[in-house]
C-alpha cells in the first residue's frame, strides 16, 4: 500500500512519478531533501524511527552481501515494521518484496552500476518483486551521464552523493561523461556554477555544477517519458560510455520486462536512427504479430512487393500512389521497410508503421537486410500467394527478396529497372499484372477491419468478432456496423480499433480471449483508478482495449498501464473507459 506515490505517466520501464510529501517532488528527481537515514537506529536500538511526514524515512536495515543465502538472510532481515509515515525499505534483489513501503532503496548500488548485465539483472529482479507503484531508489550512483538510463531501467529517485564526490575531486560531469577540472578550456554549460571563468572555477563551484547538471538531466529525462521519447534519446546518449550501451542492450535483450511495459501505440515519431532500433520492443512487436496474428484476405491474389516510402502513411505518399496506379490494385501491396520489416497494405496506418522516421542512406547493412529478409520469409511461410512481383530496386531491398525467397517453389518477377518509379519500372509493372482482377475499395475497407482486429485482439480475431459487417465512413475513418449497430471505430493516428459498448459485448461473447479488468461494486464516472480494479489479465499492456466489468458495470476503454500494475497499484490511473453501462 504506497500512500505517498503515484505513478502519473509511463514509457516503458520508465515512469514519471508523484512523491507526495509535504511538498510534492516530480520523479524521476534527486531526493536527497526528502530521503531521511535511519539505518544506524537498527543497530543502536533495534527500535522504529518516529518518522517524519515531510520525508522519506529509510527504515533500519541490514545490508547483506549479493548471494547470502536465503536462510541467512531471512533470519537475520529485519521485520519490515508497518509505519503510518512516509518510508522507504532497503532490499536487495533476493530480498525484495512487498513490505508495505512508499519505496525501495536498493542496497549495493555502486558494486552494479557500471557493470551492463549486473545492472540489468539487479534492477529487473527488484523491480518485479516490489509493487509497481512503489519509487525504487538508487543511492551513491547517479551522473548526468547514467541518470537516463536508470530512469529507463524504472528507477525513480536517486541522490546527489556521487556527483558530490566527484565534483570534491575536481571532476566536471556532463551528460556525455566526466573531465578534470585542469582540462577543461572553458565551462560548456550556462548554470550559475559556470558563471565564471575556468581560471576562477574552483571544485566547490564543480560540485554545484555537478548537482546542476544532474537536475537538468532529469528534468529532461521527465520530459522524454511524457513525451513517448526516452528509448530514442538514449539509442545515442547511452554510446558515451560502453557500459551503459551494454545496459541498454541487455534490457533489449530481456524482452519480457521491457515488453510488458511497452505501450501498444504512442503519438510520437519513432527516430529509427540506430542498428538498435530494430531490437526495440514496438519494432518486434509489429514483426511478430504480422507474422502470427494477421493474415492476408488476399493471398490468392499475386503479392507486390514495394520498397517503403519517406512519407507516411505509405498510401497517400507520392511513389505508393504511381506504384499503385501502374499496378490497377491488382495485387496485395505489402511494403518492405528497414527497421519495420514487412507492413502489409491493411497495416499502414498501426502503430509505428506510420510513426517512424529512419535514417535513409540508400545503403543497407547486413543487419538490417538479414533482419527484414527475416520477416519477409516468416511472412510468406504462412502464405499462399499464387505469384511473387517485386517492384524493388536492386539494391538491399533485391537482396531481401532474394534472401527470403531463395527456397520457395514460386518464381519471383522482378520489374524494376532503375528506379521503382521511372516510365519503364512502372511499364513492366503494369505488364506483370496485366489480366488479374483489380483488389475494390470496399473488399480493401473490409480487409483492413479485420487485419486490424487480429493485429489488436489476437490471430483469427477479424473473422471472429466480424463475419458479417458494413463499414460506413470515408477510409480511413471507417466504423464497423453489423445490423445497423456500430461496433467499432478505426482510430485513424494510430490504426487501431475503438469498440462500442455493443463490440464489447461481441468481443466477451466471442471466442477471442477477452482482456478484462474487473472492478469493484461501482459505475465509472472518469478514469478507473488502482483502488477499485479487483482483478486485469497480465497480458494487458498499456493502450490495449479492455473491457471493463463489475457487479454494477459494463464497459469498455483503453489500458493506461499493464496489467500486473494495475493490480498491484494502490493510486493512479489505470483504464480510461471511453463507454460504460449500469448492469
Ligand atoms: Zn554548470
Amino acid at each position: 500500500m504506497t500512500e505517498h506515490f503515484e505513478v502519473v505517466a509511463r514509457d516503458g520501464a520508465a515512469r514519471v512519478g508523484d512523491l507526495r510529501l509535504a511538498d510534492s517532488l516530480r520523479t524521476p528527481a534527486v531526493g536527497d531533501d526528502v530521503l531521511a537515514d535511519a539505518g544506524s537506529l537498527w543497530t543502536d536500538e533495534r527500535s522504529v524511527p518516529e518518522g517524519d511526514p515531510e520525508r522519506l524515512t529509510v527504515l533500519p536495515n541490514r545490508g547483506f552481501p549479493r548471494g547470502t543465502a536465503p536462510e541467512v538472510e531471512d533470519a537475520f532481515a529485519p521485520d519490515y515494521p508497518d509505519v503510518d509515515f512516509p518510508s522507504a525499505a532497503v532490499v536487495t534483489p533476493d530480498t525484495a518484496g512487498d513490505h508495505g513501503a512508499d519505496a525501495y532503496v536498493l542496497s549495493g548500488a555502486p558494486g552494479f552500476v557500471g557493470h551492463g548485465s549486473a545492472f540489468v539483472d539487479a534492477v529487473i529482479e527488484t523491480r518485479e518483486s516490489i509493487p509497481d507503484d512503489t519509487a525504487l531508489v538508487l543511492s551513491g550512483v547517479a551522473t548526468p551521464e547514467n541518470v537516463p538510463l536508470l530512469a529507463y531501467a524504472g528507477v525513480d529517485l536517486v541522490d546527489a552523493d556521487r556527483a558530490v564526490v566527484r565534483g570534491t575531486q575536481g571532476r566536471y560531469l556532463t551528460t556525455d561523461g566526466e573531465t578534470r577540472l585542469e582540462d577543461l578550456d572553458e565551462l560548456p554549460c550556462p548554470c550559475p556554477a559556470c558563471a565564471t571563468s575556468v581560471a576562477d572555477f574552483d571544485r566547490e563551484d564543480c560540485v554545484d555544477h555537478n548537482v546542476n547538471a544532474l537536475r537538468a538531466e532529469l528534468a529532461r529525462v521527465r520530459q522524454r517519458i511524457g513525451a513517448g521519447s526516452l528509448r530514442d534519446y538514449l539509442e545515442g546518449q547511452s554510446r558515451f560510455q560502453p557500459w551503459l550501451t551494454a545496459a541498454f542492450r541487455g534490457f533489449d535483450q530481456q524482452w519480457g520486462y521491457l515488453e510488458e511495459r511497452t505501450p501498444v501505440f504512442r503519438s510520437a515519431t519513432m527516430a529509427a536512427t540506430t542498428g538498435d532500433a530494430t531490437r526495440r520492443v514496438e519494432i518486434r512487436r509489429f514483426a511478430d504479430r504480422v507474422t502470427s496474428r494477421y493474415r492476408p484476405r488476399f493471398a490468392d491474389r499475386p503479392i507486390l512487393l514495394v520498397p517503403c516510402s519517406a512519407g507516411k502513411p505509405y498510401g497517400q505518399s507520392k511513389s505508393h500512389s504511381r506504384f499503385q496506379d501502374a499496378a490497377n490494385y491488382r495485387a496485395h501491396k505489402v511494403s518492405l521497410t528497414s527497421p519495420i520489416g514487412v507492413v502489409p497494405r491493411e497495416l499502414e496506418l498501426t502503430y509505428p508503421a506510420q510513426h517512424y522516421d529512419a535514417a535513409v542512406t540508400g545503403r543497407w547493412d547486413a543487419e538490417e537486410v538479414r533482419f527484414v529478409a527475416d520477416v519477409l520469409a516468416r511472412y510468406l511461410d504462412r502464405t499462399d500467394y499464387p505469384r511473387i512481383v517485386a517492384h524493388v530496386p536492386d539494391d538491399g531491398y533485391r537482396q531481401v527478396v532474394e534472401r527470403a525467397t531463395a527456397d520457395r517453389d514460386v518464381p519471383v518477377e522482378y520489374t524494376v529497372d532503375g528506379h521503382p518509379t521511372d516510365a519503364d519500372s512502372l511499364a513492366a509493372l503494369a505488364g506483370a499484372l496485366e489480366g488479374e482482377r483489380s483488389i475494390r475499395v470496399s473488399e480493401n475497407e473490409r480487409a483492413t477491419v479485420r487485419a486490424v482486429a487480429d493485429y489488436q485482439f489476437g490471430e483469427g480475431a477479424g473473422d471472429d468478432l466480424f463475419p458479417d459487417f458494413e463499414t460506413t465512413g470515408r477510409h480511413p475513418k471507417q466504423r464497423v456496423v453489423v445490423d445497423g449497430e456500430q461496433m467499432a471505430a478505426l482510430v485513424p493516428e494510430y490504426g487501431v480499433l475503438a469498440l462500442t459498448l455493443a463490440g464489447a459485448r461481441r468481443w466477451v461473447d466471442s471466442d477471442v480471449p477477452t482482456r478484462r479488468v474487473e472492478i469493484d461494486d461501482f459505475v465509472p464516472q472518469g478514469s478507473v483508478l488502482a483502488p477499485g480494479v479487483v482483478d486485469a489479465d497480465r497480458d494487458i499492456r498499456p493502450g490495449d482495449e479492455v473491457v471493463i466489468e463489475g457487479p454494477s458495470a459494463f464497459g469498455v476503454g483503453r489500458a493506461t498501464a499493464h496489467g500486473a500494475a494495475m493490480v498491484e497499484s494502490s493510486r493512479g490511473m489505470v483504464v480510461q473507459p471511453r463507454h460504460v453501462a449500469e448492469r
